[in-house]
């Protein structure tokens, strides 16, 4: 077993790595920037080691510093959360040349994943359904590209290789604007990462977003955990979470869930991560692969009562999964629902003091929150304060017990988005289930 881990992150996931470090038995390293002393878990953990300023480019993003703070504090295993460095291919390798275990997969996985282009041809080759598309990169050749599109049919999208955060994408109707779209594309992704290769698909019209978690140990073992729907999303950043994903073909789930398997085992994935499809008629479509522990991994925790952090850490410690497939059984519904501090009409963040926090309870409801009376929210970082997650027999009773929890849920002193989710989970298309993911955009702007 691992015996200290040092916590690259923040906030949340912090606090929520820790807490699976306890279970364990770990000992934990905190590291935290100069505006982030007061972090809940920079007082729980067993050492605390500021990296640096407020700027997470000089603190989170440090990687010398996060090493050093490794070094100094004799710690065995680096753990990356979400966000930051947890998808940053040279950091593992730093990471793992350093002598310190990476949490996660191999860097050689992070970076084949990393790239669109190449996460796509790998998921083909393991039987992965993914969007009807250009065969790889688009090549230099206008009559080429015109072809392609042409293949494919209108609408189509252009997507960068190297493209994240929902960025680096341009929808093209007609073929008056392909070429231009096309370059204009790649410049834009030249400057934004350094990258300027440029890939097509079919644009769906009205898809879902339903993803799979799935855990492997590198070993030769690789399970799923069942599906998420993340439909509801505002440009791009999803708002609030659902597991399973409702109404979904019993036979495309399953296929799709064994591609999931089949693909860990092709390309050695070791470490917790999730495949994202678009879902539209019956069929799933492959976008991407995050290699990392995500947001949204409590509404699987909850329906399949496993500890994806601490599976994580069992696997980074080297052990063969001890969870087999015909073990894992989805029980119920849950959902989460994300609290940020933000304006509700503008969207804008809105740092500061928090001066009063009561945090809803009772069977089913789960609070994975940093916060506490007193706490100032620094304006530095992602607004996510937290994540209300709940539990039901079935998906009525997880989406009534959510209605109550954020009606108990007080945050005072900031601005958020509690009055949006309260709203959201009386929407009565989202209560049917199965809404597409441009809903929340168009219920906000109409
Ligand atoms: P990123 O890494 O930037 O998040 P993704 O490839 O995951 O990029 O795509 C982000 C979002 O863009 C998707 O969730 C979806 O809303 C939209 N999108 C991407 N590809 C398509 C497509 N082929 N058709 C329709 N929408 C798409």
């Amino acid at each position: 077993m691992l015996d200290k881990v040092l916590i690259a992150n923040r906030g949340e996931i912090a606090l929520r790595i820790l807490r699976a470090c306890k279970e364990l038995g770990i000992r934990t390293v905190a590291v935290h920037s100069k505006a982030d002393r007061e972090l809940m878990h920079v007082r729980l953990a067993d050492e605390a080691v500021c990296i640096g300023p407020a700027s997470s480019a000089q603190s989170y993003l440090n990687i010398p510093a996060l090493i050093s703070a490794a070094e100094v504090t004799d710690a065995s295993a680096i753990h990356p959360g979400y966000g930051f460095l947890s998808e940053n291919a040279n950091f593992a390798e730093q990471v793992e040349r350093s002598g310190f275990v990476f949490i996660g997969p191999r860097a050689e996985t992070i970076r084949l994943m990393g790239d669109k282009v190449s996460a796509i041809e790998s998921m083909k080759k393991a039987g992965v359904p993914t969007v009807p598309g250009s065969d790889g990169a688009l090549p230099d050749d206008d009559d080429a590209v015109l072809a392609t599109a042409r293949r494919i049919g209108y609408p189509v999208i252009i997507k960068a290789a190297a493209g994240g955060g929902g960025r680096g994408m341009r929808v093209v109707h007609s073929e008056a604007n392909l070429l231009s779209a096309v370059s204009v594309t790649q410049s834009e992704a030249n400057s934004a990462f350094g990258d300027g290769t440029v890939y097509m698909e079919k644009f769906l019209e009205e898809p879902r977003h339903v993803e799979v978690q799935v855990l492997a140990d590198g070993q030769g073992n690789a399970i799923h955990l069942f599906d998420r729907d993340c439909s509801l999303q505002r440009r791009h950043q999803k708002v609030l979470e659902e597991a399973p994903a409702p109404h979904i073909d019993p036979e495309a789930r399953a296929q799709v869930l064994k591609a999931c398997t089949d693909a860990c085992l092709e390309i050695g994935y070791r470490g917790a991560g999730t495949f994202e499809f678009l879902y539209e008629k019956g069929q799933f479509f492959f976008i991407e692969m995050n290699t990392r522990v995500q947001v949204e991994h409590p509404v699987t925790e909850m329906v399949t009562g496993v500890d994806i952090v601490k599976q994580q850490l069992l696997i980074a410690s080297g052990q063969p999964l001890s969870i087999r497939q015909q073990d894992v059984e989805v029980k119920g519904h849950a959902f989460e629902c994300r609290i940020n501090a933000e304006d509700a009409r503008t969207f804008m963040p809105s740092p500061g003091k928090v001066t009063l926090y009561h945090a809803p309870g009772g069977l089913g409801v789960r609070m994975d929150s940093h916060l506490y009376t007193g706490y100032s929210v620094p304006p530095h970082y992602d607004s996510l304060i937290g994540k209300l997650i709940t539990w039901g027999a079935d998906r009525t009773n997880a989406l009534t017990r959510m209605r109550n929890a954020l009606d108990e849920l007080l945050v005072e002193g900031i601005k958020t988005n509690i009055d949006l989710q309260k709203d959201l989970v009386r929407d009565s298309a989202f209560q049917q289930g199965g809404v597409n993911i441009h809903y929340l955009e168009k219920k906000l702007g109409g």
